[in-house]
């Protein structure tokens, strides 16, 4: 890939373990920044998960360190005006928050987009030679100079400096801070796509959340040519499987979206394909990392998902530690991610706790605190 060529890899070699939208988004910001990167994950490669996934002008700004990859999510995405929030039985508008209208305001676009479509153009940011699939970490040994990483498959591999982006279930985070289950919230997501030709027929917001006592719907296009409609759910439910998902079905998500407004009702019709997820958390961690280990996203502070803002932390620690690796080296390990720490700490505890309480826009609101953050003008602690 010429286009990499220019990346000089003679860095400290860095080992990031999960190709989520943050070690993606870590291992494409830190080849850039010199460091010799390889990125691990257990999947036998990638795949196109079905469902959505808003990304506000936070996260565009960071994206935009990648080579343009603003630019180009920019123009196959959705770009919603406002969100809406709407009353679940008769429509009435609760809230409309500014998000494309205010654009200039908080710096970067605001983008609904299919989760696939966003990882694959991630992924095409990195240096594809970097990139190990069929890599499932099991265990790493810190001798106080280096980390070595055992993988399932037999592989074994040295690094300087072990990124843990390995999501909710973290080996990393196992192995840090013990074994402990992420706590079931009681709350289930529902996921489908449907025809953007049948959600237009029906007069679709272009970005709406339905708001009942107990439940709510998020409905959004995908892209530009509103091909496809999204619907995500989040409703009280059982859950006792180890799996992350389950197969559901249309009549399930009439059943427990019943007596919703008729548009609601018309989305769930049109729907084919349905999956149930289940929402978990974990409390807040004291420290996020040791040695010369360090954990983002998922893996630190998952939430559940009601901010759409779980990815853009992810995305968000990937940027502010790549600067810490960057500007105050890897000499001292315990300074660098202390910094990373103190800067994200706050911020990140703050979302979890607002996207968990289940608040964010329902009646009007400022969004700015979030969506108009730049990680870039933080000032790193020393
Ligand atoms: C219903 C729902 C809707 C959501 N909507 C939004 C939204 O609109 N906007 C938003 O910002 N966020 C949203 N989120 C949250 C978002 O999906 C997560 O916060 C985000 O995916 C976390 O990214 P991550 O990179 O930390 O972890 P993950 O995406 O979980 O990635 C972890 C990766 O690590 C790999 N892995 C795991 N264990 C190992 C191992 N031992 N070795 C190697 N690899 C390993 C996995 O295969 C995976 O690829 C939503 C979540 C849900 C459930």
């Amino acid at each position: 890939m010429t286009q990499h060529a220019h990346h000089t890899q003679t860095g400290p070699r860095i080992g990031i373990a999960g190709a989520g939208l943050g070690g993606v988004t870590a291992a494409g910001l830190l080849q850039r920044a010199g460091f010799d990167v390889v990125l691990f994950d257990q999947a036998p490669g990638f795949s196109r998960l079905g469902a959505g996934i808003q990304f506000g002008p936070n996260v565009l700004k960071i994206l935009s360190h990648l080579d343009g990859l603003d630019r180009k999510l920019t123009a196959m995405s959705c770009l919603p005006d406002y969100w809406v929030s709407r009353k679940w039985d008769d429509g009435t508008v609760m809230a409309e928050i500014p998000l494309n209208a205010e654009r200039a305001r908080y710096g970067a676009p605001y983008i609904t987009i299919h989760r696939g479509d966003l990882h694959q153009a991630m992924l095409d940011c990195i240096d594809p030679a970097r990139v190990r699939w069929g890599h499932r970490l099991v265990d790493f040994t810190d001798n106080g100079h280096s980390v070595s990483l055992d993988f399932e498959n037999g592989a074994r591999e040295t690094v300087d400096v072990l990124i843990g982006s390995d999501g909710i279930n973290s080996r990393v985070r196992e192995k840090i801070f013990g074994a402990e289950e992420a706590v079931y919230t009681g709350w289930v997501a529902h996921r489908a796509i449907i025809p953007g030709a049948a959600a237009r027929a029906l007069g679709a917001d272009v970005n709406a959340k339905w708001w009942s006592p107990d439940r709510h719907i998020v409905c959004y296009y995908l892209d530009r040519d509103q091909d496809e409609f999204y619907l995500v759910t989040g409703e009280p439910g059982e859950w006792t499987d180890r799996s992350g998902q389950l197969p559901s079905s249309r009549a399930a998500l009439k059943a427990a979206f019943e007596g919703f407004h008729p548009l609601v009702q018309g989305y769930i019709d049109a729907t084919d394909t349905v999956t149930q997820w289940p929402l978990k958390t974990r409390d807040p961690l004291p420290v996020w990392s040791r040695g010369r280990t360090v954990l983002l996203g998922d893996a630190c502070h998952p939430m559940k998902p009601h901010m759409a803002q779980g990815a853009a932390m992810a995305v968000e620690d990937a940027a502010v530690l790549t600067r810490c690796l960057a500007e105050l080296g890897t000499q001292d390990l315990e300074r660098t991610f202390a910094a990373y720490y103190a800067a994200r700490k706050t911020r990140a505890t703050r979302v979890q706790s607002v996207s968990n309480a289940n608040t964010w826009l329902k009646a009007p609101e400022d969004p700015y605190w979030c969506y108009g953050d730049n990680v870039y003008d933080l000032k790193l602690g020393t």
